[in-house]
């Protein structure tokens, strides 16, 4: 009989070799061991086939793109097409032909050209729309500001929550069917939540709005994270940010189905785009590939829930959110590689400042959390592929020597 802990444990040791190599090319960490970085969902470190990409095409072919016919303006021309098509396929992209994708500085600049673009157009007296209140800010302003542009010009938008379980954090699917209703334009969505590493259980979503209502979904904590497929989630946008994906900052896409209400077109004159973003970008979703984006997220979920596990035997620390997955190193159902956490005596500035002095660098603060105020800090840890066992038993270790 395979005991509770077999999950984690076995994936990390099954997976460290394919680790090691895979960390060694992180030059800013192989240069800095006494470090632990820990806060990859504020943004990822870069491997140096991405660090490689960007010198190759600023020595060899830099040009702006989509002006010009000499051959540098002409390769970065294809090279900002070829991203798009390449965030397609790293999507798995049922129907290419027909979707689109826009690049953007990120998710925040995405989910706002989304709400901007395409939705306030289409908003009439008396519609509805329906928005995350408890997640990333990112996912709530664009929507607020389009109701409070169209409240100016006499256009009443009703912008209703997403209905969570107050204990959990999860999206409540059944109160969520019910508030749909024919005037319903839009429902956004997060598919894995910044502060409780919760994977959001988005596939639920289209059953319970229905098969019309537009889904929007912030993939900013999944892209780059765990394999993310189009084919398999029946939203109609997808958002995420390059620079929490192993690219640059500055980076990022708009995916869109085109299959629910008009094909999406971003409006007015963009300007000249951030080529070496794309360069990045494509380079980062190739090297993600070949490092397998399943058992990237295999190694960072066996690392949250051995620092979940060790968390919940230290009485002085309230781990937060997602009860699913709080089980002694549990089956992880429910939980990405972002684990937060409280000291019930210490203020969570001052302990990641301890911590920072210790070499761990964590996020302290409100974490840009919706509507979370200054009494709801906390400690974020957040991994990617380049963290290792042995970071989280040192920052354990740290923890429990504060008592
Ligand atoms: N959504 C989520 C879930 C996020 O975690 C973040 C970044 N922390 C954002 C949106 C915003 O991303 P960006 O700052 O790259 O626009």
């Amino acid at each position: 009989m395979t005991t509770q802990r077999a999950p984690a444990a076995r994936a990390l040791e099954e997976l460290r070799g394919w680790h090691e190599k895979l960390r060694a090319q992180f030059p800013i960490l192989t240069g800095h061991p006494e470090l632990a970085y820990l806060d990859s969902a504020a943004t990822s470190q870069k491997p140096e086939a991405v660090l490689d990409a960007v010198r190759e095409y600023l020595t060899t072919s830099n040009a702006n793109a989509g002006r010009g016919t000499y051959p540098w303006a002409n390769r970065t021309t294809e090279l900002m097409s070829e991203t798009r098509r390449r965030i397609k396929e790293f999507l798995h992209d049922p129907d290419p032909e027909r979707s689109g994708v826009h690049l953007t500085g990120g998710t925040t600049e995405g989910l706002r050209t989304v709400a901007r673009d395409w939705l306030a157009p289409r908003l009439a007296d008396g519609d509805e729309i329906v928005v995350p209140f408890a997640d990333h800010e990112a996912n709530l302003r664009p929507w607020l500001e389009v109701g409070e542009l169209l409240a100016r010009q006499g256009v009443r938008v009703r912008v209703r929550a997403l209905p969570t379980q107050e204990s959990s954090g999860e999206y409540d699917m059944a109160e969520l069917a019910r508030l749909v209703t024919p005037r319903t334009r839009l429902v956004a969505a997060t598919h894995v939540h910044h502060v409780y590493g919760a994977d959001m259980d988005v596939r639920r979503l289209r059953a319970a709005v229905g098969p019309g209502v537009p889904i929007c979904l912030d993939a900013a904590q999944s892209v780059g994270h765990l394999p993310v497929s189009m084919a398999e989630l029946d939203v109609d946008f997808a958002v995420f940010s390059g620079h929490k994906a192993l690219a640059l900052p500055g980076s990022g896409a708009v995916w869109a189905r085109n299959a629910r209400g008009p094909a999406f077109a971003p409006g007015g004159w963009d300007g000249s785009p951030n080529t070496t973003g794309a360069v990045a970008l494509c380079a980062a979703l190739d090297w993600l590939d070949a490092a397998d984006t399943a058992r990237v997220e295999r190694w960072t979920r066996a690392l949250a829930a051995r620092l979940t596990d060790g968390l919940r035997r230290l009485p002085a620390y309230e781990v937060l959110g997602c009860p699913r997955s709080l089980a002694a190193d549990s089956p992880m159902a429910g939980r990405q590689g972002i684990v937060t956490f409280r000291h019930r005596r210490i203020a969570s500035g001052d302990l990641g400042f301890v911590l920072f002095h210790e070499g761990f660098m964590v996020r302290s603060d409100s974490l840009c959390q919706g509507g979370a105020g200054e009494r709801q800090h906390s400690v974020r840890v957040s991994l990617h592929v380049y963290n290792s066992p042995e970071e989280v038993t040192r920052l354990l270790g740290a923890l429990a020597s504060l008592g």
